[in-house]
């Protein structure tokens, strides 16, 4: 039996909310927007799109989080979005011999979904509401990823809706081990390629998840404007020796305490604009390991040198009492704080409210240049 996929138009009550995500820059006007929630539902949207003539100039565009940066989803060129956030469950398939997450699958629901069940995670990104459609295809990292790699790295297949001949829809199974060499190249093209460029996605599967530490050691630390303002050398020596330290401990080079090894150490460094009054810092590490408290204390004393010694008026630690970008205030975090891994990623389960951004990421494997601190500082100040 074929179901008709759910339309919802300009009449409807939900089209104003469903028309934009999370990025409030980005609003569009389609004629409709689909609520899928199977493939079929996208292989009879896509074949609906592509004979409506009135269509060939304007979008086709998926959503499944709502989190894009940019105007790949809403846009005034947009004529259908599918919206897949109904799929969006988290299990294990047999069937594959992996665990399948479905594409609307908030990276909420896939940590509770995995880890509740089976133990496991994705090393995804912190943000609460980020969706698996546009998060995985992107490669997408988060505070697992230093010890486990990116998401993409557990990928084994993907279920992805294309339309190879321009006309009629289809659904395709791409797996890493796929004996087509085209349906490799698509596999291939889903770990990082980047969300909306190849079809529609509904699927992803992954092997060999890892389990996180069962506990985790989590502190924040912040450093009032006020005093940095009276010492630009030390704001300049933290955002020097925070990326040095990074650079030497991915090279196996630099002072012998980085050399013990980091690996398991994610962190947050807020640069916040002046405006803001603090900027700070949120650290995670593997909880489970002894020295994981000497090492924090290292790594802070490593960043902070000069801070409290010296000529000079002098920057004292505070509490991260303040949200700083999309992360919440930390106060309680001041004390190195032990928490079980699932809880501590509820603690910074962070999206933020909905809000207009100009965002950029980007994988540093160097420290700053002397010129693009100066640049961070100048425009913060
Ligand atoms: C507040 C915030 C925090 C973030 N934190 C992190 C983080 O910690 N780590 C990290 O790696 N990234 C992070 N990101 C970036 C995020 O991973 C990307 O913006 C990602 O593309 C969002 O995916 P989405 O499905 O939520 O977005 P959407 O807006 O739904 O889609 C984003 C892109 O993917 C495409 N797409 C979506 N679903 C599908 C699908 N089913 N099939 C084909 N294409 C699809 C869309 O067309 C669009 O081009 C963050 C973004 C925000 C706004």
């Amino acid at each position: 039996m074929t179901t008709q996929p759910i339309e919802v138009t300009a009449d409807d009550a939900r089209y104003d909310a469903l028309r934009r995500g999370f990025n409030q820059r980005w609003i569009a006007e389609p004629d409709y927007i689909v609520v899928a929630t199977s493939a079929d539902d996208v292989v009879a949207a896509l074949d609906k799109f592509l004979a409506d003539p009135a269509h060939v100039s304007r979008r086709l565009t998926v959503r499944s989080g709502g989190h894009c940066y940019e105007n790949f989803v809403s846009s005034a060129d947009v004529a259908v979005t599918i919206d897949v956030s109904q799929m969006n469950r988290a299990y294990f398939d047999p069937s594959m011999n992996a665990y399948c997450v479905e594409a609307g699958a908030t990276n909420w629901h896939s940590t509770t979904q995995l880890y509740r069940k089976a133990g496991r995670a994705l090393p995804g990104g912190s943000c609460y509401s980020v969706g698996s459609g546009g998060h995985i295809s992107g490669g997408g990292y988060g505070l697992l990823s230093r010890l486990f790699g990116l998401t993409v790295d557990y990928l084994y297949a993907v279920e992805v809706v294309t339309v190879a001949d321009g006309k009629k829809a289809k659904v395709t199974l791409a797996r890493k081990d796929s004996r087509d060499a085209a349906l490799r190249d698509l596999w291939w093209a889903h770990t990082g390629g980047g969300g909306g460029n190849f079809g529609v996605i509904t699927r992803y599967w992954f092997r060999d998840l890892p389990s996180p530490p069962a506990q985790v050691l989590l502190r924040s630390v912040a450093w009032e404007w006020k005093d940095l303002l009276k010492r630009p050398d030390l704001f300049k020596s933290l955002v020097r020796r925070y990326g040095q330290f990074f650079e030497h401990e991915q090279a196996g080079t630099g002072p012998d305490f980085i050399r013990r090894g980091y690996r398991d150490m994610f962190t947050l460094l807020k640069l916040t604009h002046v405006s803001n009054g603090k900027v700070g810092l949120i650290v995670q590490m593997d909880g489970t390991k002894k020295d994981s408290p000497d090492r924090l204390k290292a790594f802070l004393d490593h960043l902070t040198e000069g801070f409290a010694a010296g000529p000079g008026p002098h920057v004292a630690q505070t509490v991260l009492d303040r949200q700083m970008g999309e992360h919440s205030a930390q106060r309680e975090l001041f004390i190195p704080t032990l928490l079980p891994w699932l809880t501590a990623t509820q603690s910074l389960n962070e999206s933020g409210p909905n809000r207009c951004g100009k965002y950029k990421s980007a994988y540093h494997t160097k420290a700053f240049t002397e010129q693009q601190i100066d640049a961070i500082h100048h425009h913060l100040t």
